[in-house]
């Protein structure tokens, strides 16, 4: 019933290939969002078949990413956050979050995916402390030198960094470095927050991410890396990790288990264990 339709071609923005599926669009596909083309859909619809609660994937990294907001913007006196591949406007973006605690905190959202910039430039800079960027979030001096970020962004002041549902996407050994660099450029008392694909190296869920995996690199768009806590917790150096729950010590959990918002009256499903969330201090 709910089918969404693909968007006609005059709908397609500018420099947007349609034939290609893109990251953003099929993630925001995931949420409810309806910005995505047949191409995304297939990709949907494989990776639906494999693992039918892969949805949860979403829903927790986007539930955590709010939570971590709320938190960073009611808990610290920081006022300006830097969202790196922020993606596609969803029912609650980090700027409405932010500013709802602190109305005069700057959000610089950066990604490079065309519908993410064009529709985030007419329904994100809702006012002059929000801006969308377009910056190779794996090239970090693209983003930390870029004059919209320095303009707006004050680096010896704490600052709160995300990198939520990012890093996965990036391929190989180089995800430390990249976290590196811009673990570096931050003031003491800033904080990060970092999602990522988890594989819990618990059987029956190594094979729920081997099945992501194995869709998601079949496709023209990228990697979708499922990581170990081992490999994961190497992305952060330096940092302090916020303890993520009343009952787990300072540790990587699954983003549903970061700080819910009360008691949980249904089991995570095994796909929701498969995305870990974390909020961290740099000393
Ligand atoms: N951070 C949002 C969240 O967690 O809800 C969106 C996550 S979405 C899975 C990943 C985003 O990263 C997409 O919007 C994609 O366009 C963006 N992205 C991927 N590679 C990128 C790159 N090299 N430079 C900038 N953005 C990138």
């Amino acid at each position: 019933s709910g089918a969404p339709q693909a968007q006609s071609p005059s709908q397609v923005p500018v420099g947007v290939d349609p034939n290609r599926p893109s990251i953003a669009r099929i993630y925001d596909g995931f949420l409810g969002g309806k910005d995505h083309y047949e191409v995304d859909r297939v990709v949907m619809g494989k990776i639906n078949e494999a693992v039918p609660e892969a949805v949860d994937i979403a829903r927790g990294n986007r539930g955590f990413l709010n939570r971590a907001c709320r938190f960073l913007a009611s808990q610290t006196t920081i006022d300006q956050y830097l969202d790196c591949g922020s993606g596609l406007p969803t029912a609650e973006n980090t700027h409405q979050i932010v500013q709802r605690a602190k109305p005069d905190a700057r959000v610089i959202y950066v990604d490079n995916d065309p519908v993410v910039l064009a529709h985030g430039r007419a329904l994100l800079e809702e006012n002059d402390n929000v801006h969308m960027v377009e910056a190779d979030i794996f090239n970090p001096p693209s983003v930390l030198k870029n004059e919209v970020v320095l303009r707006h962004l004050d680096f010896s002041e704490p600052l709160v960094l995300l990198h939520v549902g990012t890093l996965h996407h990036f391929e190989g050994d180089g995800g430390p470095e990249v976290m590196r660099q811009y673990i570096d450029s931050l003031a003491s008392g800033s904080y990060v927050v970092f999602s990522h694909f988890y594989d819990p190296e618990e059987p029956e869920l190594t094979e729920i991410a081997k099945k992501i995996e194995a869709i998601l690199v079949q496709g023209p768009m990228g990697a979708g890396r499922f990581r170990t806590k081992d490999e994961i917790l190497a992305m952060l150096p330096g940092l302090e990790i916020v303890k993520p729950n009343a009952t787990t010590g300072p540790d990587l959990v699954a983003c549903d288990e970061w700080w819910p918002d009360g008691p949980r009256l249904t089991p995570l499903s095994k796909a929701a264990r498969c995305i870990a969330g974390i909020v961290a201090r740099k000393p």
